[in-house]
């Protein structure tokens, strides 16, 4: 039977896959679309997640004695198997979080190509070295390296539900951490899969990598439950209620949260290109995307040629939850709620529906949305609909000032034929990526950091800042040999600090 297969078989008894702790309360993940169950679930308790992390100590005392070598080649083991099940998986996401079978493989094939990045550039990143000992401490050899903190805690959420916990989870592992996962509640046959899927492929440390699985209640007992790190992408309101949980036990944190993400389009700019990727940018994934784009300021040059080519290929777009749909259903019911909102927000102060703005059940019609003021709910707050906001402004100086403008600073993109222009403007972006000449790109670059500033939150993952994330940088010097006179004793000399500060003052006192 297929781990794919045993999800479907949904009895209390079975409970999925994850039950191993005899948990009574079970809860149910459902088909966005259809509302078909598609597995059960234990809700683990304050004990179980704590049992979960106790289990996972000792392997990660195992996992980090493997080696950068022994990890490796067992996190090659993990994405050759999610390589080989890519479909297997792809169909389980597709029937959990709502988005098409091929956007699904596109996540997948991320997760994969990051496993296979942190694998390979940990020991180069975080390996030790000798670095320079300078020339108070010339007599000394200084060593640096980064030791993995144990086991490390990953909260995620359902809208990327491979791709962005496995952006944690594939380099907490490479550092050499355990990992205990807990998916979202919409989400976690998914989590539960990926979970299985380890124990499948690394069979001899399983422990490294496990799944507790249930609502808020049991992310917050995860804050709770003794973990080296807790890494967490969800919205900003819950990120708070994470960070202050883990205060209780001062457990470092990596807030990986919302964002407003916009484009500028300067007066250069491919026009056709930049509206291609403003559509997908924007729509795909139903619009749910930490790093979609949801705001569009144009240049007056370009402005009425940019709508007219967005609505043109938003026509053609439509949402269901067949092979051919763009996209798929709203994963949450709730975020439906949210989206209408803003629309509503947008039309009553002003702004205009070109296209769609109108909600059938659980899917959203494309919708471009034009005048809408920057006091707007649609324009200050995160949709995380498949709607965008088009604003005309005189030049790219005034995008860049709504852009920044923002509580915001996840992402956000930048077209123009000018390198040195848009590079310029990229630079000046307050995010923590941005891409120039297309959207999402810095997501699919292993070897570039992932994360935000102001209410996006803080910390990395991807790249090495995101290896050294789920380290601590450990220094240790070695003497090499004696000084004639050791500073650092109640031995040395009186006239020791005097001819010290001699040396300081013609070394260091001409600089002004
Ligand atoms: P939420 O913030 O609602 O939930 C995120 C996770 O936290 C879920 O697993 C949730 O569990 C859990 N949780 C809820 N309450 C608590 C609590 N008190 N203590 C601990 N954990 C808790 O976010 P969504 O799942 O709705 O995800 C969408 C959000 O994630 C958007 O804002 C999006 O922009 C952001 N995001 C950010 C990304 C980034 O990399 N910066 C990437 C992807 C998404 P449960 O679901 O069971 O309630």
């Amino acid at each position: 039977m297929s781990l794919a297969e045993q999800m479907d078989t949904v009895t209390a008894a079975a409970a999925g896959t994850v039950d191993r702790h005899a948990t009574t309360e079970t809860f149910e993940s459902t088909n966005p679309a259809t509302g078909a169950v598609v597995g059960v679930f234990p809700v683990h308790d304050a004990a179980a997640v704590r049992e979960t992390v106790e289990r996972a100590r000792p392997a990660a005392q195992r996992w980090a004695e493997l080696g950068y070598d022994g990890r490796r080649q067992r996190l090659a083991a993990y994405r050759g198997y999610l390589a080989r099940r890519m479909h297997e998986l792809a169909d389980l996401v597709h029937r959990e979080n709502g988005k098409p079978h091929a956007d699904a493989i596109l996540e997948i094939t991320l997760a994969i190509d990051h496993l296979s990045w942190a694998g390979a550039h940990a020991r180069k990143t975080l390996g030790p070295r000798r670095v320079r000992a300078g020339v108070l401490a010339a007599n000394h050899a200084a060593y640096l390296e980064y030791q993995p903190l144990g086991v490390v805690g990953v909260i995620g959420p359902w809208n990327y539900p491979v791709f962005t916990p496995m952006g944690s989870i594939a380099y907490a592992l490479a550092a050499g951490n355990a990992v205990v996962f807990k998916p979202s509640e919409y989400t976690p046959a998914v989590g539960a899969w990926l979970a299985a899927a380890w124990r499948a492929a690394v069979p001899d440390v399983a422990d490294a990598f496990q799944v507790v699985t249930g609502s808020g209640e049991t992310g917050a007992a995860l804050c709770r439950a003794g973990v080296g790190k807790l890494a967490f992408t969800g919205s900003a309101p819950t990120g708070r209620r994470v960070m202050a949980a883990c205060a209780e036990t001062l457990t470092p944190v990596l807030m990986e949260l919302g964002g407003k993400d916009a484009m500028i389009v300067d007066d250069d700019a491919d026009v056709a290109a930049a509206a291609d990727a403003a559509v997908w940018g924007s729509m795909s994934n139903a619009g749910q995307t930490c790093i979609g784009i949801e705001r569009v300021y144009a240049t007056a040059p370009v402005y009425d040629r940019f709508v007219a080519e967005v609505t043109e290929r938003v026509r053609g777009l439509r949402p269901g939850s067949d092979d051919e749909a763009a996209y798929g259903p709203m994963t949450m019911a709730s975020q439906a709620e949210v989206v209408k909102r803003h629309l509503d927000d947008a039309t009553s102060s002003g702004g205009r529906a070109v296209l769609g703005g109108t909600l059938e059940g659980a899917f959203v019609s494309p919708t471009v949305l034009l005048d809408v003021p920057e006091s707007s709910s649609a324009v200050r707050e995160e949709t995380f609909g498949p709607t965008i906001t088009i604003t005309r402004v005189a030049d790219a100086e005034e995008a860049l000032e709504r852009t920044n403008a923002s509580s915001y600073g996840l992402a956000g993109a930048v077209f123009s034929r000018s390198r040195t222009r848009a590079m310029d403007l990229a630079r000046r972006m307050r995010s923590g990526m941005t891409s120039v000449n297309s959207v999402l790109t810095f997501a699919s670059i292993p070897a570039l950091p992932f994360g935000g500033v102001g209410e996006s939150g803080f910390g990395r993952i991807h790249g090495e800042d995101g290896l050294k994330e789920f380290t601590r940088a450990k220094a240790i010097t070695r003497q090499r040999y004696a000084l004639p006179v050791n500073l650092m004793s109640f031995t040395r000399p009186p006239a020791a600090a005097d001819a010290v500060a001699r040396v300081m003052g013609v070394v260091h006192g001409r600089h002004r």
